[in-house]
């Protein structure tokens, strides 16, 4: 069980956290609405979740959840698919989709996410990436502050700009996530420069944290992953485009074929919980963040640096804490671990993982496999020591992780806690 004064940390940390609580139920309020009225729109019905096999032509229920999922968005066109296999390939194939040989896709928040820099390439790499295609890339470095550098973005815009990509969420840097009405921000000013631009924006992490989305704004086209927050939790896999008709049916042609697009795909008993985790994400992305904001309070009452802070407004799902050394952050992570329902049996320790230059210690206990709109934390073991938690289905799962984290801390001697 908890010491005293752990839990006496809980509840000063809710007491100050309860006016955001209140105000993230009433986004969770309004958008758990904006999702039921979609349904609503299209008659979704039982027969919608049947499935379907072999080519899949005519799933009426997969043509019915790109409606919704478009409207949910504010978008003209989605596309949502258990065939997309994770978030990079999603975002692949959106890019792939609308670029060209001798097109620029020009990134102006800075180093896109880790896993999308072998999608973007090298010329000549030989493994058909953007730039093996002839397709140029650029990107514009964030300022210090971790704002749009928009004078470089004005110099670096040029003729062959085709696609303007924006990550919304800080992914694993210390970085500030990007607001939806920053992002209109930043479509306002390219599209001013130049009109015909197709603004992409990477929404992983960040659908429902807000009242609107990216789509909403003036973003031509957007791209997520299903086991991350629209998926509520529910969908096993799969991905979403959404954006301008034209642009969402280009990506079509590369998730499947040209001339076939999204007319076929069976959704091999996939529907339902598309359907489902969408309905339940709004709801369980505010225990997600509602998770974040209490470890932020708990960790920075004892000191620590966290970010964003307990009473920044939040864009993602992401709580970013740095600890003082390396014990801290295993000790930290090793105690979400254990506070997990599945695999709370092991232990996880840091590793060399492909791509990584340093060790990385993650702890995953998910039902969905790297399902991270549920509770799992990732730290590269590196100065200035960083853990990055996000998700928990459940608010309580939150707090009880944050606990056993501590809980773990005190007991390896990292950690001092006052009586009082
Ligand atoms: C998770 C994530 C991705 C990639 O998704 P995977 O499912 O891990 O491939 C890309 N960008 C951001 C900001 C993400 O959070």
């Amino acid at each position: 069980m908890f010491k005293e004064q752990v839990l006496g940390l809980m509840d000063q940390a809710e007491l100050q956290i309860e006016g955001r609580l209140k105000a993230i139920d009433r986004i969770v309020d309004r958008n758990q609405w904006k999702v039921i009225r979609a349904f609503q729109k299209h008659k979704v019905s039982d027969y919608h979740f049947a499935g379907s096999t072999g080519y899949g032509y005519n799933d009426r229920g997969r043509e019915v959840l790109d409606l919704v999922y478009a409207d949910v968005f504010g978008a003209e066109a989605a596309l949502v698919r258990p065939h997309f296999v994770s978030g990079t390939h999603t975002i692949g194939t959106a890019l792939f989709g609308v670029l060209r040989p001798g097109d620029e896709l020009l990134m102006i928040t800075g180093r896109p996410y880790d896993t999308l820099h072998k999608v973007i390439g090298k010329p000549g790499d030989g493994l058909g990436s953007l730039q093996d295609f002839g397709i140029r890339y650029e990107e514009v470095a964030l300022r210090e502050d971790g704002s749009p550098d928009y004078e470089n973005i004005a110099r670096r815009i040029g003729a062959g700009t085709r696609v303007i990509g924006i990550q919304r969420s800080r992914g694993y840097s210390w970085r500030p996530s990007f607001t939806v009405e920053q992002i209109a921000e930043m479509v306002r000013f390219v599209k001013e420069i130049k009109p015909d631009v197709v603004v992409f924006v990477d929404n992983c992490y960040g659908e429902f944290t807000e009242l609107t989305e990216p789509t909403e704004v003036g973003v031509d086209l957007m791209a997520g992953s299903l086991i991350k927050n629209p998926g509520g939790g529910l969908a096993a896999t799969g991905g979403y485009i959404a954006g301008k008709a034209k642009y969402v049916e280009l990506a079509s042609y590369r998730l499947t074929a040209p001339g076939i697009g999204g007319e076929v795909g069976a959704m091999l008993g996939t529907t339902r919980s598309i359907y489902q985790g969408l309905f339940l994400a709004p709801h369980l992305v505010g225990q997600a963040v509602k998770g974040s904001v209490f470890a932020a309070s708990v960790f920075e009452r004892l000191g620590f640096v966290t970010h964003p802070r307990w009473n920044d407004p939040r864009t993602d799902l992401i709580q970013a804490i740095r600890f003082t050394g390396p014990e801290h952050l295993i000790a930290f992570v090793q105690g979400i671990q254990q506070a997990a329902a599945v695999d709370a049996h092991v232990v996880p320790e840091p590793w060399d993982m492909p791509g990584y230059e340093h060790p990385v210690i993650m702890a995953a206990g998910t039902f969905i496999q790297g399902g991270s709109l549920e509770l799992s934390a990732d730290a590269p073991i590196r100065e200035p020591y960083i853990a990055y938690m996000q998700g928990g289905l459940t608010y309580s799962h939150c707090k009880m992780g944050v606990l056993t984290a501590l809980q773990n801390m005190i007991d390896r001697g990292l950690l001092h806690l006052e009586e009082n």
